[in-house]
């Protein structure tokens, strides 16, 4: 099988786990992007891409936080919820602001770097938004009136606080999940589920 392992921080916790469930110890050397044992081939991919590269069927299986999944919004199995990277999507406006008097404007600006999920969000409410795509250090966007309020991810909330916002409501949670490619999962069921079984056990 080949599999999909993101950059970073939770890819290095779950290439731990999945060293621990295969009994192998795979390691991306140097610049190198992929490492191959004997039955498996492993892949380092952008955390963005991971949903892809299943997607697509160029890995069976990967990797990948729930945020990044939903905004990508791609038909793929969800395997098992990992309990790593959890999150939260939440709103945050200046913290001498008040949430109703805002959502009571005729438009509101929503700076994110998550846009599908932004506007799924506000349109289940009815209220009509302009989305401001940004990248990152979304923080900035309200304090400089490029947006009234931000959707962006929380963990302690300190960030927001940091940069004079508070967290008003949370949209969903968010945590690393096991992915598996539509046609991988019907072909190999049997090894997908008992893959999942060992990967269960260790978290
Ligand atoms: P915090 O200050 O702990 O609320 O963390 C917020 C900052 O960390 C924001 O810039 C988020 O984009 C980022 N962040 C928080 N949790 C995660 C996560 N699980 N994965 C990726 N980025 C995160």
């Amino acid at each position: 099988m080949t599999i999909a392992v993101p950059k970073g921080r939770l890819g290095d916790d779950i290439l731990d786990i999945l060293n621990e469930a295969f009994g192998i110890k795979v390691e991306f050397k140097e610049r190198k992007l992929i490492f191959k044992d004997k039955e498996n081939t492993f892949l380092k991919v952008r955390n963005a891409d991971v949903a892809t590269y299943v997607n697509k069927g160029s890995a069976d299986i990967g990797i990948v936080g729930l945020d990044v999944l939903t905004e990508k919004d791609v038909d793929v199995v969800k395997l098992l919820d990992l309990q790593r990277g959890k999150c939260k999507i939440s709103i945050g406006i200046k913290q001498e602001d008040n949430l109703q008097s805002l959502y009571a404007k005729p438009e509101l600006k929503v700076a994110t770097k998550m846009p599908l999920i932004a506007k799924r969000f506000f349109s289940s409410k009815s209220i009509p938004i302009e989305i401001i795509k940004l990248n990152g250090s979304i923080e900035l966007a309200p304090i400089l009136g490029l947006s009234d309020l931000i959707v962006d991810l929380v963990d302690t909330g300190n960030t927001m606080k940091e940069n004079g916002l508070k967290v008003v409501e949370d949209i969903m949670d968010s945590s690393a999940y096991l992915i598996v490619n539509n046609n991988s999962y019907y072909k190999n069921k049997k090894e997908i589920l008992s893959f999942r079984n060992k990967i269960s056990k260790l978290i």
